[in-house]
């Protein structure tokens, strides 16, 4: 099932991040990105926040897997798109998942605004990530 999100991180107006085709609910991908926060990233924020966003400005089809497959390391690659609060909804997101210091956060559109869904401290326990699938 494709629903798709954004990841991405926190700015003074909203957010920046690239796109994410696959399976974006929070029990797909907020569960995912909780994962490698500790393991593929060893809880370093800023590895993470390269590792996901800014190696691959065309974003991706899913991040699961070995490395993931995204849409500019591919054999047809794509061209680079930056997903901000102001045109995220164009690509379908819906959900946005911003990469903070403290805590994964996600967002849900509702009308022309994103609002806070969750906010999962990366200190406290792992949550029930079906509680937000709708
Ligand atoms: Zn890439």
């Amino acid at each position: 099932m494709s629903t798709r999100g954004t990841v991405a991180r926190k700015t003074d107006e909203g957010f920046t991040g690239v796109y994410h085709h696959f399976d974006a609910y929070p029990s797909g991908l907020g569960r995912e990105l909780w994962g490698q926060y500790f393991t593929n990233y060893e809880s370093d924020l800023e590895t993470m926040q390269k590792g996901l966003i800014d190696d691959h400005p065309a974003g991706w089809s899913t991040i699961d897997g070995d490395s993931g497959r995204c849409y500019c390391h591919s054999r047809t690659p794509e061209s680079p798109a930056v997903l901000t609060q102001e045109n995220a909804r164009s690509y379908g997101s819906e959900y946005v998942y911003l990469l903070e210091d403290s805590a994964l956060v996600i967002l849900s559109p509702s009308h022309s605004k994103w609002l806070e869904l969750a906010r999962i401290p990366w200190d406290g326990n792992e949550p029930d990530w079906d509680q937000w699938d709708s």
